[in-house]
């Protein structure tokens, strides 16, 4: 994969998230952040590889660690990624907010896959913080902004 092709990927996912983003149905979201912790609220954030590329290279390198119960990118109760956050970040709601955007989740990441393939980027769908943990010290992606 060259960079030139990781930044075709990057463009092509940039697309479907903003088509996720507008699509999203309405939820009724308080904005409090629990949900970004993982095991309290007993979940877990999977993503493709590509996403979490992107999501270095939108948002930069994590500030902290993650772990299995919390993001680094969380600041009090406010995503500081809002850019380059992952699928599930953008789908997922609580069932008291109106619950996960199921149906569009598994459109968006079938186009995700589609993307990866064609970009021959590893087809890996892990825990978030797994792939965050494997990229950062090896393979920090040139920063990208999706506008
Ligand atoms: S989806 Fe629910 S838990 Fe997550 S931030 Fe919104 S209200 Fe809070
Ligand atoms: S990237 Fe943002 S929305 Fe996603 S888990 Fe981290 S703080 Fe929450």
């Amino acid at each position: 994969m060259t960079d030139s092709s990781l930044q075709e990927a990057f463009k092509a996912l940039a697309a479907v998230y903003a088509k996720v983003d507008a699509e999203t149905p309405r939820r009724d979201c308080r904005r409090c952040g629990e949900c970004c912790h993982f095991d309290t609220f007993g979940h877990r954030l999977f993503a493709t590889y590509l996403e979490a590329l992107y999501l270095v290279a939108v948002s930069g390198k994590p500030p902290g660690k993650f772990d299995d119960d919390s993001c680094p990118y969380q600041r009090g109760a406010l995503c500081t990624a809002r850019s380059g956050r992952v699928l599930g970040c953008r789908t997922f709601f609580c069932e008291k907010a109106g619950g996960v955007a199921s149906g569009l989740h598994e459109r968006a990441l079938a186009e995700v896959r589609r993307i990866s393939t064609e970009h021959a980027i590893r087809p890996d769908y892990a825990p978030l913080a797994r792939l965050i943990e494997e990229i950062v010290p090896r393979e920090i992606p040139l920063p990208w902004s999706p506008a």
